[in-house]
Protein backbone atom coordinates (compact mmCIF):
# COMPACT_ATOMS: atom_id res chain seq x y z
CA UNK A 1 0.00 0.00 0.00
CA UNK A 2 1.02 3.20 -0.91
CA UNK A 3 1.86 5.85 1.87
CA UNK A 4 0.79 9.18 1.55
CA UNK A 5 3.57 11.51 1.27
CA UNK A 6 4.31 13.19 4.50
CA UNK A 7 3.25 17.24 4.54
CA UNK A 8 6.25 19.96 4.51
CA UNK A 9 6.28 20.88 7.94
CA UNK A 10 9.18 22.41 9.73
CA UNK A 11 10.16 20.01 12.31
CA UNK A 12 12.48 18.63 14.78
CA UNK A 13 12.40 15.26 16.96
CA UNK A 14 15.36 13.95 19.53
CA UNK A 15 15.54 10.93 17.96
CA UNK A 16 16.30 11.98 14.09
CA UNK A 17 20.02 12.53 14.44
CA UNK A 18 20.48 8.87 15.47
CA UNK A 19 18.57 7.09 12.75
CA UNK A 20 20.15 9.62 9.84
CA UNK A 21 23.61 9.21 11.21
CA UNK A 22 23.03 5.22 10.86
CA UNK A 23 22.80 4.85 7.88
CA UNK A 24 25.33 8.14 7.02
CA UNK A 25 28.33 8.06 4.64
CA UNK A 26 30.53 10.99 4.75
CA UNK A 27 32.48 12.28 2.25
CA UNK A 28 35.08 15.30 2.63
CA UNK A 29 36.09 17.51 0.14
CA UNK A 30 38.57 20.46 0.44
CA UNK A 31 35.40 22.78 0.96
CA UNK A 32 32.80 20.93 1.83
CA UNK A 33 31.38 17.70 3.24
CA UNK A 34 28.53 15.54 1.58
CA UNK A 35 26.62 14.03 3.78
CA UNK A 36 24.55 10.57 2.20
CA UNK A 37 22.05 9.29 4.21
CA UNK A 38 18.20 8.78 4.78
CA UNK A 39 15.74 11.36 6.21
CA UNK A 40 14.24 9.47 9.16
CA UNK A 41 11.24 11.55 9.18
CA UNK A 42 9.77 11.25 5.11
CA UNK A 43 12.68 8.16 4.80
CA UNK A 44 13.95 9.74 1.27
CA UNK A 45 17.21 9.62 0.62
CA UNK A 46 19.07 13.36 -0.43
CA UNK A 47 22.32 14.85 0.19
CA UNK A 48 23.21 17.24 2.44
CA UNK A 49 26.19 19.24 0.98
CA UNK A 50 27.88 21.09 4.12
CA UNK A 51 30.37 23.79 3.29
CA UNK A 52 33.68 23.35 5.83
CA UNK A 53 34.16 27.07 6.28
CA UNK A 54 31.75 25.63 9.95
CA UNK A 55 34.66 23.00 10.40
CA UNK A 56 37.94 24.17 11.82
CA UNK A 57 41.39 23.39 10.26
CA UNK A 58 42.29 19.91 12.15
CA UNK A 59 45.74 20.51 13.96
CA UNK A 60 48.27 17.71 13.42
CA UNK A 61 48.63 17.73 17.08
CA UNK A 62 44.59 16.60 17.38
CA UNK A 63 43.54 14.40 14.46
CA UNK A 64 39.87 13.88 15.29
CA UNK A 65 37.37 16.08 16.28
CA UNK A 66 33.95 16.77 16.64
CA UNK A 67 31.67 18.94 15.22
CA UNK A 68 28.14 19.40 15.23
CA UNK A 69 26.12 20.27 12.05
CA UNK A 70 22.35 21.39 11.01
CA UNK A 71 21.42 19.14 8.43
CA UNK A 72 17.77 19.86 6.86
CA UNK A 73 16.36 17.33 4.59
CA UNK A 74 16.49 18.08 1.71
CA UNK A 75 14.91 15.53 -0.33
CA UNK A 76 13.83 15.58 -3.91
CA UNK A 77 10.46 14.12 -3.44
CA UNK A 78 7.18 15.64 -3.26
CA UNK A 79 6.11 17.37 0.19
CA UNK A 80 2.40 19.22 0.01
CA UNK A 81 2.64 22.33 1.45
CA UNK A 82 5.88 22.89 1.11
CA UNK A 83 7.21 26.46 -0.26
CA UNK A 84 8.21 26.95 -3.72
CA UNK A 85 12.11 27.80 -2.39
CA UNK A 86 12.39 25.70 -0.25
CA UNK A 87 13.71 21.72 -0.62
CA UNK A 88 12.88 18.67 1.59
CA UNK A 89 10.19 17.79 4.09
CA UNK A 90 10.92 20.34 6.53
CA UNK A 91 12.51 17.59 8.91
CA UNK A 92 15.91 19.29 10.25
CA UNK A 93 18.31 18.14 12.92
CA UNK A 94 21.78 18.89 14.64
CA UNK A 95 24.70 15.80 13.99
CA UNK A 96 27.06 15.15 15.73
CA UNK A 97 29.96 14.17 13.49
CA UNK A 98 33.45 13.14 13.97
CA UNK A 99 35.45 14.47 11.51
CA UNK A 100 39.28 13.23 10.62
CA UNK A 101 39.67 16.30 8.14
CA UNK A 102 42.11 14.94 5.43
ZN1 LIG B 1 11.04 13.49 1.59
ZN1 LIG C 1 12.56 14.37 4.84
Amino acid sequence: MPRLPQPFEEITRPGYAAVHLAGLRVEGGRHEAVLSGICPRCEHPFQYVHPLTGFRVPRPSRSRDTYSVQVACVCAEEHPGRPDDDEGCGAYWILLLRWDGR
